[in-house]
Order: structure tokens, then C-alpha cells, then sequence
């Protein structure tokens, strides 16, 4: 009989070799790559007697159809209660409708970690000269920042009261008809952030954690994040990790840790992507960086994601795509963004055996030049085959 995962007390999971473990299928594209990732995942985890029993969840248009809300009470119940699950891509409308379901449930289960490995996978076309280079894992804080959704609309009663508040107790001149967001950066969530990070950069053994931030100009906010994480190593890291500035740049044998101002990181993780490790951030900066890294390494139709509460146990493994409405229903796209977030919660949950047959699997795959749309255009000489075709081939060379 399937059962739930569950955690101890210390935060570690225990995963039975038949758990429960909740999905959703996603809007647009969805239905396409989340058959085609279960049927990666079943086959994988088979190979070591491991059978998962997936229960589906709703969210997205597929709820709203069945019941009226866009995300259920019962959704959010099933993601606590079984504390692991993976989700396809949902719809979230620009500039008015509601808040994107995807910030909602990252809130809502307290999940500040954006977890994004950025490496390259043998035979996937790469616009970039050495693409084996790149090998970074961005942990992303995923609660806060003006991803917090405080904001105000231009010309309404609330956005001139706040304008009214604003010049009255700071002197400050908001002109007229101004939207107005608010950036909340804090001590405890900056730190748990980057204590996540060190906590992964030691436990794999990863030489530096970099902070990005654009602390020079936002100084009481980006600015503060790195403070906080400088002295989170000198506090609770001293006897395994250094700060730049407190070994001038040689940590001997501890986890150096450096920090970057954004937009230089753009550039040098471009140029120079052998010195980036694990990357710690906040939410917006991680959002922009984490496509832009994806796109040395064959861009977001592969790049995996995870929204992780390594206090609770809770995590979301997803897809960091969007629905590619353009694309639903036609069995076209490529499912590997979706299979490899399913390989990071293998991961997570310990079968790294099964996860690394899938990459080796999906890289054999790859090397053969049997490709999605996608990749298909980009390599000479492919053989372009349908979404679940390629999962099927997949599993073939597991
Ligand atoms: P998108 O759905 O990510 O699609 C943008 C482009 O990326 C596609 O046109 C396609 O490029 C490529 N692409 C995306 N998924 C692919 C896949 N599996 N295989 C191959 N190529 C893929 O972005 P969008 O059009 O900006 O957003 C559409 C909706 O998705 C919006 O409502 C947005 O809010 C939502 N969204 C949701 C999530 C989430 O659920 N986590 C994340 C981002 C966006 P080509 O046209 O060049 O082939």
C-alpha cells in the first residue's frame, strides 16, 4: 500500500519506497510533458522497486473548470499533508486578473527556496563556446522582494494615500498618477536563504557561494541581504566557511564566500562561468539570472526548478517554463524542464540511483540526436520527434 512521506523532527525526510506523491498537470503545454515526465519517472524508479502512486492535485484552468477556483483549499491541504509534490506550468495573466498561482503557492506553503541547477547535459545545443563550464545552482529567495505583490495601482485612492504618507513622514515626491510597490527585504528571510545555500555548497562539496545583489544602489535592501549573509558565515559558518573580505580572497580549505553586483554577474557568468558555484539571491535578481543562465545550457524547455522549506520539508518540484499556450495539445514541446525538476526531487528524496539513470538516459538520447522541436533546429542532422516520442526513447536507453 502507497504511503506518505514524512519528516523527523530534525527536518529529514522519510520516503518510503511507495509514496504518495501529489501532481499537477499544468495549463497549456501541460498535459503534453507531464505524461511524458511520469512516464520517465515510473520507469526509473521501477528499475530499483520503488513505485510511486501519483495523486492529482488542481490548480489552474483545470480547476477553475472542475470547481470553480483557480486553486483549491484541497490543493493547498494535499501539498502540506504529503509533503512533496511536482506541478506542470500555470497561466498567470499580465498586468490585472488574479496573482500568479505559482507566487501563491510558494507563500503560501512558506517555500523560500528557489532552487535552479544550471548545468549542461552531454549532446543539447548551446549557443556558448564551452557549455561543459557551466555548472551553477542558484538558490533564489522565493517569499519576498517586490515578488511580495505590494503594490499599488497608478491614480487610485490607496496610491494616493500612500503617495500623501510618503511625502508627509519622508519628504519624498512620488509624482502624480505613480503605481507604487514596496520591496520587503528582511533579516530572517535573507538568512535562511543563504544559510540554505551554504548548507548545499558544503553538503556537495561546492568551492564558493556567491551572493548577487545591486546593494550599491538599493543599499537598506540588496545591500543589507549580503550584510546579513557576511555575518550569518562569521556566526554560524566559521569553522567551515569565509567571508572574501576576512581571508582576502584565499579560504585555504573552508567554502569561500564572495558577492557580485547583478549586473556584472550577467556579464561574468557568461564569460567566465567556471568561478560560479552556488549562487545565492534575491527573488527578482534570481528570476532574470536563472533564464539567462538556462540559455547557455539549451535554454528553459530544459532547465528544472524547485521551491523547497528545508525547515518543514515541504517542496514543489516545477517546470521554470511558462504554459506555451502557442504549443498545448499538440505533443510538440520539449518535456525536459518538467523531467528534470521530477530528477531533482529523486534527488531530494534520496534515489539518486534512478535520478542518475534518467540523465544518462536523457543525455544517450540526446547524443543521438533524437530531439524535440526545439533542440531539432538548432542541431544539424536531428531526428525531430514528438513530445512523448521522446520520452519513450528515453526510457528505451534507461
Ligand atoms: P513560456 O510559456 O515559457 O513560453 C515562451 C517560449 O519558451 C515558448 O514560446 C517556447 O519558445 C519556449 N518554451 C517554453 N516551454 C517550452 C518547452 N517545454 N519546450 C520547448 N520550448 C519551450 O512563456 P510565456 O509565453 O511568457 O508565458 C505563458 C504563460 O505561462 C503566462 O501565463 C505566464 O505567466 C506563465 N508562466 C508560468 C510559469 C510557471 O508556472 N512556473 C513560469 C513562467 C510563465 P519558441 O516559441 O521559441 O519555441
Amino acid at each position: 500500500m502507497a504511503e506518505k512521506i514524512t519528516t523527523s523532527a530534525d527536518g529529514v525526510l522519510n520516503v518510503p519506497d511507495n509514496p504518495i506523491i501529489p501532481f499537477i498537470e499544468g495549463d497549456g503545454i501541460g498535459v503534453d510533458i507531464w505524461p511524458a515526465s511520469k512516464l520517465v519517472l515510473d520507469a526509473a524508479a521501477k528499475k530499483y522497486g520503488k513505485t510511486i502512486e501519483w495523486k492529482e492535485v488542481l490548480a489552474g484552468q483545470k480547476a477553475f473548470d472542475e470547481t470553480g477556483d483557480w486553486l483549491p483549499e484541497q490543493t493547498v491541504t494535499d501539498f502540506r499533508d504529503y509533503l512533496i509534490g511536482i506541478k506542470g506550468p500555470l497561466t498567470t495573466p499580465i498586468g490585472g486578473g488574479f496573482r500568479s498561482l505559482n507566487v501563491a503557492l510558494r507563500q503560501i506553503l512558506d517555500l523560500y527556496v528557489c532552487l535552479r541547477p544550471v548545468r549542461w547535459f552531454q549532446g543539447v545545443p548551446s549557443p556558448i563556446k564551452n557549455p561543459e563550464l557551466v555548472d551553477m545552482v542558484i538558490f533564489r529567495e522565493n517569499t519576498e522582494d517586490v515578488y511580495a505583490g505590494l503594490e499599488v495601482e497608478a491614480g487610485t485612492p490607496d496610491a494616493e494615500k500612500l503617495r500623501e504618507f510618503l511625502k508627509v513622514s519622508f519628504d519624498w515626491n512620488i509624482p502624480e498618477m505613480s503605481a507604487i510597490g514596496i520591496k520587503p527585504i528582511s533579516k530572517g528571510g535573507s538568512e535562511r536563504l543563504i544559510r540554505a545555500a551554504l548548507k548545499y555548497a558544503i553538503d556537495h562539496d561546492r568551492p564558493s557561494v556567491t551572493l548577487v545583489h545591486k546593494g550599491n544602489i538599493q543599499k537598506f535592501t540588496e545591500g543589507a541581504f549580503i550584510k546579513w549573509g557576511y555575518e550569518l558565515v562569521r556566526n554560524e559558518f566559521a569553522d567551515v566557511a569565509v567571508g572574501w573580505d576576512d581571508c582576502n580572497g584565499k579560504p585555504g580549505s573552508k567554502l569561500l564566500v564572495r558577492d557580485i553586483i547583478a549586473d556584472i554577474a550577467f556579464q561574468q557568468t557568461l564569460t567566465r562561468p567556471k568561478e560560479f558555484d552556488v549562487i545565492a539571491t534575491m527573488n527578482l535578481n534570481g528570476d532574470y539570472l536563472s533564464d539567462a543562465l538556462a540559455a547557455q545550457v539549451g535554454g528553459i524547455g530544459i532547465a528544472p526548478g524547485a521551491n523547497i522549506n528545508y525547515v518543514t520539508g515541504h517542496g514543489i518540484f516545477e517546470a521554470t517554463h511558462g504554459t506555451a499556450p502557442k504549443y498545448a495539445g499538440q505533443d510538440k514541446v520539449n518535456p525536459g524542464s518538467l523531467l528534470l525538476s521530477g530528477v531533482l526531487m529523486f534527488e531530494h528524496l534520496g534515489w539518486t540511483d534512478a535520478a542518475n539513470d534518467i540523465v544518462t538516459a536523457l543525455e544517450a538520447t540526446i547524443s543521438e540526436k533524437i530531439v524535440t522541436y526545439d533542440f531539432a533546429r538548432l542541431m544539424e542532422g536531428a531526428t525531430e520527434v514528438k513530445c512523448s516520442e521522446f520520452a519513450s526513447a528515453i526510457v528505451d536507453r534507461l
